[in-house]
């Protein structure tokens, strides 16, 4: 085999999920057993959506799970730059060249002519929403709307017929025919280049060996492949890892699951712990042996033991091997040692003193008023969520729009709470002291007294509150998916009063 250079190419555009941290050490265990490389590359073509706190976090929650890299744009390599937006000009290059090579074309159709000619797929219950107008335009035609100004995209050109195959290495043999595929853009209008561009000229460039991925990516891969083949390059080996899957049998979800590695971080997991969880979801040790250290599942590795299909991100399970690691890898003495270093420690005390100050009668009060920053769960009755004014089904949605109020400012501080609380009541028409201040007190705290919520919220954590807003709602007796649809329409016009008269 030649040198093996893997790489994670995550989208700094939300909370550091666990499946970037599940994939990632795939990629290590791979690059450590074959004596490679692994590059952290960050993808952040998409303007809108990327955000620079996004890829520190990214960063910082893969440092805590030990996972290191041997090149990416925090520590350089031969292939700087490692962040996409400071490489948009070798994109613009390529995209150009597949012009010249005859295998893609310039697309000057607008919004509104390509919105048409989706509703009308659909309609006709075609699956290519792109009806290949612009490509075959005479160069004549082209130079006359380039000189008019008329904006324009690149586009791939994908076979009208036949099918892709390719031999994935751990799904085997793979097919699809060409003709579900559209014209991929490769280049949008303002010069940036889609995600399929972007990858496969960087997997390129950076001398990719095999791709290691998660298998939503599958529907991509002919796409790509069928870029590697227009620019004449040999295409990488691909591996599609199963995806995390949450309860529901369906991809693990922040909506209904705690994805975020710092909720894991924050609620007193070890790393060490995590990362053996993760890398069971996708593998099986000789034996079936479930409690390793990640040198020893680099040592054994054996890519035929990757799982084919889904694995479930059990929090039980996760929470069994949490304790094994406590029993086999802390002694005693350094067990303090760890609890201080998770929340035992004089910086997070000192945070909390202000909280507590006025509130303690002995010092012996002072646990008891802040036992929910050191426990995981809280007793979530309806009675107390509810309290005498409200129904479940009402709380669940009020709760739910807390959720998405937090979303929508990006900013989960206490402060934020505020507005969000204030907001979700007026939409639902409630009194906000008398039924979401309780609601929250008991979201937060589990019960109806303590310190003050907002700071406490601060001080909780946005991972932590996430996850007890969900957990509420699920006491509470969980939204289905039409209710969830409706709640969204109403909560968009910031009008939520009939919803809740319907329900109650
Ligand atoms: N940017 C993609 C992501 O967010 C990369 C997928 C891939 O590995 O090709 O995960």
């Amino acid at each position: 085999m030649n040198q093996v250079r893997v790489r994670i190419a995550p989208s700094p555009t939300g909370d550091p999920h666990v499946g970037t941290a599940y994939i990632a050490l795939f990629n290590l265990i791979f690059a450590h057993h074959f004596k490679g490389k692994f590059i952290l590359r960050i993808e952040d073509t998409d303007q809108t959506r990327s955000r620079p706190e996004y890829e520190k976090n990214i960063i910082d929650a893969l440092h805590w799970c030990n996972i290191e890299w041997d090149e990416g744009p925090d520590v350089g390599g031969p292939h700087a730059p490692y962040r996409q937006s400071e490489r948009t000009e070798i994109y613009r290059k390529h995209a150009y060249e597949l012009i010249e090579r005859g295998h893609a074309y310039k697309c000057f159709c607008t919004a509104e002519e390509l919105a048409e000619m989706r509703e009308l797929a659909a309609k006709q219950g075609k699956r290519v929403g792109y009806d290949r107008r612009h490509r075959n335009l005479s160069p004549q035609e082209i130079k006359e709307r380039e000189a008019a100004g008329q904006p324009y995209v690149i586009r791939l050109k994908v076979p009208l017929s036949g099918e892709c195959i390719y031999e994935d290495a751990i799904k085997g043999r793979t097919t699809a025919p060409w003709a579900d595929i559209d014209d991929q853009v490769l280049l949008k209008s303002d010069g940036f280049p889609t995600y399929h561009l972007a990858n496969v000229v960087d997997d390129r460039l950076m001398q990719i060996s095999h791709v290691i991925r998660g298998d939503e990516w599958m529907s991509s891969t002919p796409k790509h492949i069928l870029l590697y083949e227009s620019f004449g390059w040999k295409p990488p080996i691909f591996m599609h890892m199963p995806l995390l899957l949450g309860k529901d049998g369906k991809k693990l979800s922040k909506r209904k699951n705690p994805t975020s590695i710092f909720y894991f971080r924050d609620s007193g997991y070890l790393p060490e712990a995590l990362i053996n969880f993760l890398t069971l979801m996708g593998y099986s040790m000789p034996n079936d042996r479930e409690i390793y250290t990640l040198d020893e599942i680099v040592r054994d590795f054996d890519p035929k033991r990757i799982g084919t299909s889904g694995a479930f991100f059990d929090i039980q399970k996760l929470n069994w091997v949490n304790q094994k690691k406590i029993i086999e890898t802390i002694s005693e003495q350094s067990l303090w040692d760890r609890l201080v270093e998770w929340r035992f420690n004089e910086g997070f005390m000192r945070k909390l003193m202000p909280l507590v100050h006025t509130r303690i009668k002995t010092f012996a009060d002072f646990m008891q008023l802040c036992d929910f920053f050191f426990i995981n769960d809280l007793k979530h009755t309806p009675e107390l969520l509810c309290g005498k004014h409200s129904s479940p089904e009402a709380m669940s949605c009020m709760l739910q729009a807390i959720i998405w109020s937090l979303d929508e400012q990006e900013d989960w501080s206490g402060a934020a709470l505020e507005k969000a609380s204030h907001e979700v009541a007026e939409s639902f028409g409630v009194h906000h002291k008398k039924v979401l201040i309780p609601a929250l007190f008991a979201t937060i705290m589990g019960k109806l007294q303590g310190p003050p919520l907002y700071d406490s919220v601060t001080l909780l954590g946005k991972d932590r509150t996430r996850v007890r807003l969900m957990q509420a709602i699920e006491s509470l007796g969980s939204i289905s998916n039409k209710k969830m649809d409706l709640l969204k329409k109403c909560w968009e016009k910031k009008n939520c009063r009939e919803l809740v008269a319907q329900s109650s």
